[in-house]
């Protein structure tokens, strides 16, 4: 009797799954019901864009996510980011032909030829070597190409130079991503540098930074950079563009899909969000660039990159990063608001990773640029004490493996030696060199996968652990609904 007493309490409490009134397991329960509801969309894409966050590999994602969830008000992991609410994703292989640490000239050639190729070179097969003029040339058909054939418009947007490797190999091909004006092409060299390729290309808009490489060093002000006299945007306006120089231009503008628009507003990159607002910023610029794109009835190939993400991890500072990335989610939800996902792919990606690492065991919200402090077995709120190394001192949450930030002290130039005391840490320092590990002027890239989230037509080919260059052939695929070339 007692036993079938203490089966039958046993039985109830299975029953009763004590769980489900756990807002977590009902989470679960409701993810379940939207997954199973979800349909595959094989519609024939109209459009297709392509959101690159440089640089943005998973532990940047992971920085992302917590710093903006705390700053909305959480401990931050239970935040969900825009392009997290994507329908499919794919981990993304990113390495190049030579380099298990690629760059952004071989992976966004791989995502805008099909192609893998070497690190350094723009559009271009893998049988070209870097910088050598003299090397086998064979161009790349690139994305652009086909969109155009199709009668579709291409634009690009970026915050940094528009010369720069991820926007050039859209257009461009280069034996070296450092060809941005004729002054680094070899003279005996008779390949064009980019910035005349993007002026010569079929392209119908293009924003972003970079103008001292399409300028004559005459133009002091400007910091030209060109050699060869030419004013390549004043050839570009007397050829019927419409050139923007600034804020002002910016809004002043009234579309005109008749006549290609090129718009640079800065002499090299856009400055960090960390030392001042970007006017216009990168969000305008998509939005005008939609709404030119979007007049073309046949549909358009977009490509966004937030190129600073990037270029704030190598400077080592962390600071930089979070506020670009913030900027970064302000972009991809107003794109997700904006477009059709009906007709529309969008695939938000990286080009590769950093040497960003991340730390345990923290309690949960510790700040994601600050200290790891110890868990909490009461609350899930951290305690106020950090977690040691066996060093007696304390370690932040994330590290860089390698750059200026380095914990060695240095002792006298290249020599190095015992960690560095964390009270000389400020952390909240705008200008902070992030706790790294190796001594680098600059942090670098790392072979780490990334991920690509997608939404609309053929998402759903965003699938497994895929190859880089497999993304254009599952843009490829869903514009024409067929593997033809
Ligand atoms: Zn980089």
């Amino acid at each position: 009797m007692f036993f079938l007493l203490l089966l039958l309490i046993t039985f109830s409490q299975l029953s009763a799954n004590p769980q489900k009134n756990y807002q977590s397991f009902n989470d679960g329960q409701s993810f379940i019901k939207n997954q199973i509801q979800k349909k595959i969309n094989k519609n024939k894409a109209k459009n297709v864009i392509v959101i690159v966050g440089d640089g943005y590999g998973i532990t940047t994602n992971y920085i992302n996510r917590l710093n903006q969830g705390q700053i909305n008000g959480g401990l931050g992991d239970e935040f969900v980011l825009p392009h997290e609410k994507l329908d499919h994703l794919a981990l993304i292989k990113t390495y190049t032909t030579n380099g298990q640490t690629p760059d952004s000239a071989g992976t966004s050639t791989a995502i805008h030829s099909g192609i893998k190729t070497k690190s350094g070179i723009i559009g271009l097969t893998d049988s070209s070597i870097r910088g050598d003029c003299m090397s086998k040339r064979t161009e790349v058909e690139s994305i652009s190409d086909i969109f155009k054939k199709l009668d579709k418009s291409v634009g690009v947007v970026t915050n940094t130079r528009i010369t720069h490797a991820t926007p050039a190999a859209l257009y461009a091909h280069s034996f070296d991503r450092n060809w941005e004006d004729d002054s680094k092409v070899p003279k005996d060299c008779s390949q064009d540098d980019i910035a005349l390729q993007l002026i010569n290309s079929d392209i119908d808009l293009a924003l972003g930074g970079g103008k001292r490489h399409f300028l004559p060093l005459e133009i002091v002000s400007q910091k030209g950079k060109r050699t060869d006299s030419r004013n390549l945007i004043e050839e570009f306006k007397n050829s019927g563009g419409i050139y923007l120089n600034n804020e002002n231009d910016f809004q002043n503008y009234k579309i005109d899909t008749k006549k290609r628009l090129i718009g640079l507003f800065a002499d090299s990159h856009f400055p960090y969000l960390a030392k001042e607002e970007n006017k216009p910023s990168l969000l305008d610029l998509s939005n005008l660039a939609i709404e030119y794109l979007n007049k073309n009835k046949n549909g358009y190939y977009l490509l966004i990159e937030a190129g600073r993400i990037d270029h704030g991890h190598h400077a080592g500072k962390l600071n930089y990063v979070l506020r670009q990335t913030q900027q970064f989610n302000k972009l991809i939800q107003n794109i997700i608001q904006k477009v059709n996902l009906q007709e529309t792919l969008l695939i938000v990606t990286a080009d590769h990773a950093h040497s960003l690492g991340v730390n345990g065991y923290c309690g949960r919200g510790s700040k994601v640029n600050g200290i790891c402090y110890r868990i909490n077995p009461k609350e899930s709120k951290h305690q106020s004490k950090p977690n040691l190394g066996l060093d007696g001192k304390p370690f932040s949450v994330v590290n860089y493996l390698n750059g200026p930030g380095s914990v060695f002290e240095k002792k006298y130039f290249l020599q190095y030696a015992f960690r560095k005391r964390l009270s000389d840490f400020d952390y909240d320092d705008i200008e902070f060199d992030h706790e790294a590990l190796i001594p680098l002027f600059k942090e670098s890239h790392s072979g780490l996968d990334v991920v690509a989230y997608a939404s609309g037509p053929f998402s759903f080919l965003l699938n497994g652990t895929i190859e880089q260059n497999f993304l254009f052939h599952i843009i490829n695929y869903a514009i024409k609904n067929s593997n033809i070339n």
